[in-house]
């Protein structure tokens, strides 16, 4: 446990999200109670092939987890999160065997070099990789955020276009005939991540999938 975990375990003694038994940010009963989404969205996204959404931000809990890990900045929160992310995926692979025993690569969506140190961590890349204790698929940090933005739910439609635009770019090898999945915690209108996708399709990614936890 870091002295950070410790100093935030003595100020605000650990107790589960969902029924408050202590011990736990999240009791076993209470994961096995969080919703996998069975719901279709439509977002306009015409560089991704596919979005996954794992849940929705609806359910209070994991909306509460998600809260938890990105503005009070519980890092053991990101376990609870790629588990539950990794157990809507075997639901997904279970039902298209052509995702299955694929070579895939997994981007965690990144954020500006700003905000990632004003959190001390992306969040989607602490999500990707425990979510990936039970994939093995390769994780890829080369896609970078070289543009600081604005948080979209503050802006209209238009503006939201203009504010991602160019925002990130590639530095990694060329992706030709790579099955890329990108991963991030809340999709909204899912403009951020098209916009990654755009960057990704450009670089040569035959497919382009997005998995996300939540809808926001
Ligand atoms: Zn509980």
């Amino acid at each position: 446990m870091s002295l950070k975990s410790f100093i935030l375990n003595i100020l605000f003694p650990l107790e589960c999200l969902g029924c408050g038994e202590e011990g736990f940010y999240l009791c076993e009963k209470c994961f096995r109670n969080l919703k996998l989404n069975d719901k279709k969205y439509i977002l306009k996204t015409p560089y991704l092939d596919e979005i996954f959404i794992a849940g929705d931000y609806d359910d209070k809990v994991l909306a509460d987890l998600i809260k938890k890990l990105k503005f009070n900045f519980v890092d053991n929160i990101a376990p609870i999160l790629g588990r539950f992310l990794s157990l809507f995926w075997s639901g997904i692979i279970f039902s298209r065997p052509e995702l299955k025993n694929k070579e895939i690569i997994l981007i965690p969506l990144p954020l500006s070099r700003k905000r990632e140190n004003w959190r001390g961590f992306n969040q989607a890349e602490l999500i990707a990789h425990n979510f990936n204790t039970d994939y093995n698929y390769k994780i890829n940090s080369d896609l970078k955020k070289i543009k600081n933005t604005k948080a979209q739910s503050s802006l209209n439609e238009d503006e939201r276009a203009e504010n991602i635009k160019d925002c990130f770019s590639w530095s990694g090898e060329n992706l030709k005939d790579k099955i890329i999945i990108i991963i991030d915690d809340v999709i909204t209108t899912g403009a951020t991540l098209n916009e990654a996708a755009c960057v990704l399709k450009k670089n040569g990614a035959s497919k382009i999938y997005g998995l996300v936890v939540a809808k926001g």
